[in-house]
């Protein structure tokens, strides 16, 4: 019984119907008055079974006898009803607030990685994904304190979201470094985004305690992912990122520019430190 209790108030909350207040009205009325017409009924069997056993007589007003049995047993089960209805939005509500915080990154209000796998995952129309890092972040933490980076990460998430649009997902991997996917973009109109994204960045001010600071980004960018699936465009991305810094940073890298950047690269004279 308590299991199927349960697995009613899970299936319910799941397809909503217990949404707002208004649900819960609902759920009290209708439960409410199929339990008044089942008292109704109760007590006419009742009454028959006792007449018929000696132990009482049936009532000579049966209309007045349920009319009696409907406004006790109406506003007690209304009552009843409502609180548990009460009780099981309060869970969803709750419910629905832990969803809601297990998807998403406390410090910026972005999507975090695991919300990001999801939203990938949901996605049925070809999409490339882009890793974006910023760079010598730790610099900032070194320099400024560790809350001038909190809010370095916090701009940059507003930032991106500004340059990049509403319809990308996006969302903070970890530390100091964002995921991009775009649905469906071309080659050029994906590059393009990031470019903006990152001059935008190079020409915000950050104000933090003790004064004012700027900040580059590098990125990465995958092929479009038909078949390919996502951990196959997030190494891309990855690869590609790892170019992009190695190349000097404060650049996007798409991944099929690897074979002309890399050797390049390699032949590059390597910095001593980070
Ligand atoms: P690179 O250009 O190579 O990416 O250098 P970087 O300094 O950005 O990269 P590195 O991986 O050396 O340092 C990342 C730093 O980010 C180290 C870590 O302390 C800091 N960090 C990670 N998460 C947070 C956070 O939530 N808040 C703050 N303030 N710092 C964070
Ligand atoms: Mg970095
Ligand atoms: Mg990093």
């Amino acid at each position: 019984m308590v299991p199927r209790l349960q697995e009613w108030i899970v299936r319910s909350i799941a397809a909503g119907a217990f949404a707002k207040r208004a649900d819960v009205l609902r759920f009290a009325f209708t439960r409410s008055s199929a339990t008044t017409l089942a008292a109704i009924a109760l007590n006419f069997l009742v009454y028959e079974l006792f007449d018929q056993i000696g132990l009482a007589t049936a009532p000579t007003d049966p209309l007045g006898d349920a009319a009696v049995t409907a406004s006790v047993a109406g506003p007690i089960s209304f009552l009843a009803y409502y609180f548990v209805g009460r009780a099981i939005l309060e869970l969803a509500i709750s419910r629905d607030t832990f969803e809601r915080m297990s998807r998403t990154d406390p410090l910026t209000g972005l999507l975090n990685r695991r919300a990001f796998t999801e939203a990938i995952a949901a996605l049925r129309v070809p999409y490339v994904i882009a890793v974006i890092d910023i760079d010598r972040f730790k610099l900032i933490n070194d320099t400024h304190g560790h809350s001038a980076g909190d809010k370095v990460l916090v701009e940059v998430a507003q930032q991106l979201r500004l340059a990049l649009g509403e319809e990308v997902v996006l969302a903070r991997l970890g530390g100091e470094e964002f995921g991009v996917v775009m649905p469906d973009p071309g080659r050029e109109e994906a590059i393009s985004a990031l470019e903006r994204a990152r001059s935008m960045l190079e020409n915000h001010i950050f104000h933090v305690v003790g004064g004012e600071l700027s900040v580059t980004l590098s990125a990465g960018l995958s092929r479009p992912g038909g078949e390919l699936g996502y951990s196959m465009l997030l190494s891309d991305a990855d690869r590609a990122l790892y170019l992009a810094k190695a190349a000097g940073r404060n650049r996007v890298v798409h991944v099929d520019q690897l074979a002309v950047i890399s050797p390049v690269v390699e032949r590059m004279p390597q910095p001593l430190a980070g």
